[in-house]
């Protein structure tokens, strides 16, 4: 498994799901959409997570979400949500660690930067908290 937090060895999901032609072309239809389009998308929850897999298919300009929820009784679907946004504290006053998982999201926050002095200069790192 993939390890994603130093802190309390919290490992990610590793739920992976292809989606058909047309969620691709919706997708990359996205106004000012951020990402490519790329199959396959990986859940971003953490493992053992409650509920359906999340992965975020599109971001449009920071403020919402095109998320891609499946599980293994359910083919993926689209569902527009904005962002979570809990921060955390990090040693730097200047840098907050945002929750990047929706809004409603039931298992803990997932976030990505550098909130350890000791990393400092080393590449971000997604964090549970
Ligand atoms: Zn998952
Ligand atoms: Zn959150």
């Amino acid at each position: 498994m993939t390890r994603v937090n130093f802190r309390d060895d919290v490992e990610a999901c590793e739920a992976q799901v292809w989606l058909p032609g047309r969620l691709l072309i919706e997708l990359g239809a996205v106004v000012d959409g951020l990402h490519k389009v790329a199959n396959p998308y990986r859940c971003w929850l953490p493992a053992e997570h409650p509920g359906e897999h999340w992965s975020l298919g599109m971001e449009a300009t920071g403020e919402v979400g095109h998320w891609i929820v499946w599980s293994d009784a359910a083919p993926p679907r689209l569902l527009v949500a904005g962002f979570c946004h809990a921060t955390l504290e990090t040693f730097d006053l200047q840098e907050m660690v945002y929750c990047r998982l929706a809004r409603e999201h039931q298992c803990r926050h997932l976030g990505y930067g550098h909130i350890d002095a000791d990393r400092l200069g080393n590449a971000a790192m997604s964090v549970c908290w």
